[in-house]
Order: C-alpha cells, then structure tokens, then sequence
C-alpha cells in the first residue's frame, strides 16, 4: 500500500528528528497534504495508527493539512487558487496555467517533548514557548 511506505518514511523522518534533539517523546507530527499527491487521508490515518504504536511517535498525533492546489497563468501571470479543478485564469480567463503546488505530502514540523524543560529550537514562537521544542521538519532548501 503506497500510503503505508508513505507513513513509515514519515516515521522515520520524526524518529530522526526525535534522535537529533534529544527528545523523549513526540506530541504532534503535522504534515501537509495536496490534492494532487494521491494520498488517501483516510489510509494515511490507518497506517499511521498501525505503525505509530511500534515507534517513539506512540501516542503522537498526527495532524495532516490539507493545501489548496496552487497555479500560475502563463498568459498574465496571475497566481491563483484553483477550486473544483477548474483550470482558468480568474484574472483573464486564460486556460493556459501551470500547476505550482498542490501534489505534496511532507512533514512540516513535528512538537516533541525534550528532556529540558525549556527548549525551543526554532526563533520566531518564542512567546508560546513551554515544555515543547517545535522543530522545522527540514532545512529545505528553498525555505531562503
Ligand atoms: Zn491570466
């Protein structure tokens, strides 16, 4: 089943990151999910509390997010939200568009629980800052 090597590549991820911070235990994995990847929320939520309870994610939640299906138009470069696959410029109607986003399925951030009491790994959530270091899932490279 494709979505169960999704999630067990997924789990492998957060175990990493668990391992890198030294954390005890993982609280929220948040992934994000298009409408063009081809993955099966519901299959997703089954493999995952399958495969969730053998790893150091047991008793994580997993929170999936569902992204808009994003376009450009090649005509006048309006960039846009496509609903009900309806693949047309709202600006000028043209049909000639570009999906740019829309097939992903990749974790986000994970929350766990580390063995300090404050850590927070990452710089911009410093006021909600409690027991959890909330880490960013990859340093991808076009996060600049
Ligand atoms: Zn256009």
């Amino acid at each position: 089943m494709h979505e169960a090597s999704l999630v067990r590549s997924l789990l492998r991820q957060v175990s990493d990151l668990l391992i890198a911070h030294d954390g005890q235990a993982v609280e929220t994995i948040r992934v994000e999910m298009g409408p063009l990847s081809g993955v099966d929320r519901t299959l997703v939520e089954i493999a995952f509390q399958q495969q969730g309870d053998t790893t150091p994610c047991r008793g994580a939640t997993l929170t999936i997010e569902e992204v808009p299906l994003s376009a450009v138009c090649r005509d006048c470069g309006d960039e846009f939200e496509i609903e009900r696959f309806r693949f047309q410029c709202p600006a000028c109607n043209s049909s000639r568009v570009q999906v740019t986003g829309g097939d992903e399925f990749r974790l986000i951030d994970v929350d766990m629980r580390t063995s300090q009491v404050k850590t927070q790994h990452s710089s911009g959530e410093a006021a909600t800052a409690d027991s959890c270091g909330r880490e960013p899932a990859d340093p991808a490279p076009n996060r600049q």
